[in-house]
């Protein structure tokens, strides 16, 4: 997709507006944060979502982007989306992962475009240090529900339990938080050019440096060639330790929800006045 308004000046944001209205200048493109935003943590979108979605595909191009993988895309948007016509499914965008990776609609269904993955030295060097960490400090685990270590491709995952574990043997695990901080830290000082971050309950997370929000809406302008001003992100974690804060302190107009139904409000309100300016 080429337009006219690609340009690589797009990537440092000059003309931030971050306290205007949103409803002031109409956007060309809405970003979404995915859980919390559109939908219930993990969960599927509501029908009045996917409905207030297909209608704003008909004004705006649609993004939406999060830390999870493409299979939480699958089960909780695309899934619950009637079938969209062509012109409307080249408006939809999906990034997984922080825009690591992305996916785009085609004839043939939904193809990833590209992923940017761990090197295999990368992986490598990730996998052996979770394992020898976990082993020295006792957290490797004999009792678990499935593999321990998995390959995501753009991040490796510790689960202490396994990727299936209850949720009641996982909060039993480490209440307090301390096992996993205490791995996180031991293994980020073996592989100091690679993030590693606590994630869920018993998990630990490995993945490239500086990969967060903001990160896939500058790979997103390259995409599609439009200005991070002429965009609008929506999201519930704003606040400075939020995950949709880098968006913000990028200078893009934010506006911030409270959870899906929230979202869905302002949306019947942005739709209603990007029909009327159109
Ligand atoms: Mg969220």
């Amino acid at each position: 997709m080429t337009r006219s308004g690609r340009a690589a000046s797009a990537r440092v944001p000059t003309d931030t507006r971050p306290e205007e209205d949103p409803l002031s200048t109409a956007p060309r493109l809405v970003a979404f944060d995915l859980d919390d935003t559109l939908a219930p943590s993990k969960s599927p979108l509501d029908p009045r979502m996917s409905t207030l979605l297909v209608e704003l595909l008909e004004h705006v191009e649609v993004c939406v982007i999060s830390g999870g993988q493409f299979g939480q895309f699958r089960t909780q948007v695309i899934d619950q989306l009637p079938e969209l016509r062509p012109d409307q499914g080249v408006r939809l965008h999906l990034m997984p992962t922080c825009g690591t990776q992305y996916w785009h609609r085609t004839a043939d269904g939904w193809s990833q475009v590209y992923a940017e993955n761990l090197t295999a030295d990368e992986k490598t060097r990730a996998t052996t240090a979770l394992e020898e960490q976990a082993r020295r400090l006792g957290l490797w685990e004999s009792q678990t529900w499935g593999p321990i270590l998995e390959d995501r491709d753009s991040q490796i995952t510790f689960s202490a339990l396994g990727q299936a574990a209850p949720v009641d043997a996982k909060t039993a695990w480490d209440p307090t938080g301390e096992r996993k901080s205490a791995l996180r830290d031991a293994v980020a000082a073996l592989v100091p050019d690679l993030e590693v971050r606590s994630g869920g309950s018993t998990s630990v997370d490995i993945t490239r440096k500086g990969i967060d929000k903001a990160y896939g809406m500058l790979k997103l302008v390259e995409i599609t060639g439009i200005p991070l001003t002429d965009m609008l992100f929506v999201g519930d974690r704003l606040d400075p330790d939020g995950n949709d804060y880098p968006v913000k302190a990028l200078g893009v107009r934010c506006h911030e929800v409270t959870g899906w139904q929230d979202t869905a409000d302002y949306l019947e309100t942005l739709i209603r006045e990007l029909s009327d300016a159109s």
